[in-house]
């Protein structure tokens, strides 16, 4: 074994390669700290031949490797399992080319933090379509695994629609590098986008080529409060056919708000509390402000509203949506889920949710909120205790019932291996096995992710 930490430490350099538990602790335990595992050590190297070197020397002594980007993952797939991985950290692979304005592409090393591409994009007056709240520590190459999505998949999509091309490592350590960005390659099997999504399974991602959007000089953002779910979904498509510069639409509800606000000492949006809210921005070349307004003094499922036009007033309505996800952490270790329905059955989705989890964990308690657009809902369980399972087996097979995706964003990771057969049918879940087998045939690559 320590034939195997000193061939790493020839490759990255002693000072990258991590044996002592302290220093290894922040790499073992997930965000949300439901997930954890001991690694042999933390491996981390600079650039994609380290990365190369390695995944090699991992193959030939026959040891596991967990891959991690920025930790952010909330599926415990960038965690080790058990004792035994070497825990590939990519965070050092921070590269960033120019802008090519022509293009308007750029090529990103796996390590880049998603808020530093966006800050590079918007230097040369362009921006990234896919946006998320874990900004700050989500890496390009952990969005590209996972095929990230977040608050502005309605207007742009997810990370598969921002990509034009990849560089990895695959298993055996040989490098595929297509990152010429072409707009069209009809050269057979889509590598790209085969990667795309895989969690580390099928090969490491260490460069990315992603397109750039038009960085809209003009924003505003409504915090609106409907009477339901139906309503939420009535003003969505309201907004769908009259709102051209729409670029957000997200839900919450009472008790997340409550939470929320709890959490960040944030003051009441209104003066009397409403069932279900909305977050709605809209963005462009002129200012979108009065069509925004139109948007909801037509919209008969509108109960009040406010609309900011100015960057705090627009980042303080924002913050009711997006330090959910923080204020539930803060309030213990969560059963998170995220899933997917077709539209017209996400009220009945919400609806049927508290007493599935209530069966399952009569103490829990539940928080939903999402990206509406997508019928796209993170159920968020707290004080599931020992019953995380039993949870976890109640709501997927309640989305599994509506024709849904046990996992709409954040992966199958560890956490939802046992249930892939609910979204996928065995021919499918056959027909990856066997990409995977073609790839990683020694089984290296994040064992006990995305595969049962
Ligand atoms: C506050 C908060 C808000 C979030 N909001 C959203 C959201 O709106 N939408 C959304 O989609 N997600 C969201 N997430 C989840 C998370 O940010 C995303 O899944 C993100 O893509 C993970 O990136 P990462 O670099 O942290 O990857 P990690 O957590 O390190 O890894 C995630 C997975 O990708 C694999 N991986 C990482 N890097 C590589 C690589 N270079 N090559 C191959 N495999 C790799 C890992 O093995 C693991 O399976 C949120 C998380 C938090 C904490």
């Amino acid at each position: 074994m320590s034939d195997l930490v000193e061939r790493l430490r020839e490759v990255v350099g002693a000072a990258f390669v991590l044996t002592d538990p302290d220093l290894r602790a922040g790499y073992e335990t997930d965000w949300t700290g439901r997930f954890t595992g001991a690694a042999r050590c933390v491996v981390r190297p600079a650039d994609t031949a380290e990365v190369a070197a390695v995944v090699r020397a991992c193959a030939e002594a026959g040891v596991p490797l967990t891959v991690q980007g920025g930790n952010t993952g909330l599926v415990g797939g960038g965690v080790p399992a058990g004792t035994g991985d070497v825990l590939l950290s990519l965070t050092r692979l921070t590269a960033l080319d120019d802008v090519d304005p022509v293009e308007a592409q750029v090529t990103a090393g796996a390590g880049v933090t998603l808020e530093r591409l966006q800050a590079h994009a918007r230097a040369a007056g362009l921006d990234f379509g896919v946006d998320l709240a874990a900004r700050s520590a989500a890496t390009i190459g952990g969005m590209v695994a996972t095929n990230a999505g977040g608050i502005r998949v309605l207007r742009y999509g997810s990370m598969r629609e921002q990509l034009t091309g990849i560089e990895a490592v695959l298993p055996d350590g040989s490098v595929v590098s297509r990152l010429a960005g072409l707009a069209k390659d009809n050269t057979g099997y889509d590598l790209t986008h085969l990667l795309t999504g895989s969690e580390g399974t099928l090969a490491v991602i260490t460069r990315v080529r992603v397109r750039l959007v038009p960085l809209p000089p003009a924003r505003a953002v409504a915090l609106v409060a409907v009477d339901g779910t139906e309503g939420a979904l009535s003003l969505l498509a309201a907004a769908r056919s009259r709102l051209a510069a729409l670029a957000a639409l997200e839900l919450f509800y009472a008790d997340g708000l409550a939470l929320v606000r709890a959490h960040g000492n944030l003051s009441a949006p209104f003066a009397q509390e409403y069932p279900v809210y909305v977050v709605v921005e809209a963005a462009g070349a002129t200012d979108p402000t009065d069509d925004l307004l139109e948007l909801l003094s037509d919209c008969d499922a509108v109960q009040d509203a406010t609309v900011a036009s100015d960057a705090a007033g627009r980042a303080r309505l924002w913050a009711y949506r997006e330090t959910h996800t923080e204020a539930i952490n803060a309030a213990g270790v969560p059963t998170k889920l995220d899933v997917c329905v077709p539209l017209r059955e996400l009220p009945g989705l919400v609806e049927a949710l508290p007493a599935a989890v209530a069966a399952a964990a009569p103490e829990a308690r539940t928080i939903v909120f999402g990206h509406l657009g997508e019928g796209n809902l993170h159920v968020n369980v707290l004080g599931a205790g020992d019953r995380a399972e039993e949870v976890t087996d109640a709501v997927l097979k309640l989305v599994a019932d509506r024709r849904g995706s046990i996992s709409s964003e954040h992966g199958v990771g560890r956490a939802k291996a046992r249930w892939l057969g609910l979204s996928r049918a065995p021919q499918e879940i056959a027909a990856m096995r066997a990409i995977k087998g073609a790839l990683d045939p020694a089984g290296l690559l994040n064992p006990g992710v995305l595969f049962p």
